[in-house]
């Protein structure tokens, strides 16, 4: 358990950042392909739309599990910690997204731009 950070504050703001997700999130709607309800919408509107609804809704969710695994880490004491390599988590790092399981070194190595 690391005691260099406020480890309460960040859980405060991950279970913040759950609620808005689980209160946000709604269920992806099939495409309406009956054009007199799509309303104005073409059907490749309404299709993109989908899409895009579609692909929001997968990154709120990869971010969930991620702030569901910081839970998990601040349960047993692995907060903090990087995933990848052990090392700590810089603080500054954690501050800009607290669900953040690695530090910046291993971010890197796994997506290198
Ligand atoms: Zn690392």
């Amino acid at each position: 358990m690391r005691d260099d950070i406020d480890v309460k504050y960040f859980r405060q703001q991950l279970e913040k950042r759950l609620d808005e997700i689980t209160a946000g999130q709604k269920p992806v709607e099939p495409v309406d392909l009956d054009q007199a309800r799509v309303g104005r919408l073409t059907r490749m509107d309404a299709m993109q739309q989908q899409a895009m609804t579609q692909a929001a809704a997968r990154l709120l969710s990869l971010e969930k599990q991620r702030i569901r695994t910081a839970l998990d880490r601040m349960a047993s004491g692995d907060y903090g910690y990087c995933i990848g390599c052990e090392e700590e988590i810089a603080e500054g790092r954690l501050r800009a997204d607290p669900s953040h399981l690695t530090c910046i070194a291993c971010a890197r190595a796994a997506d290198p731009r």
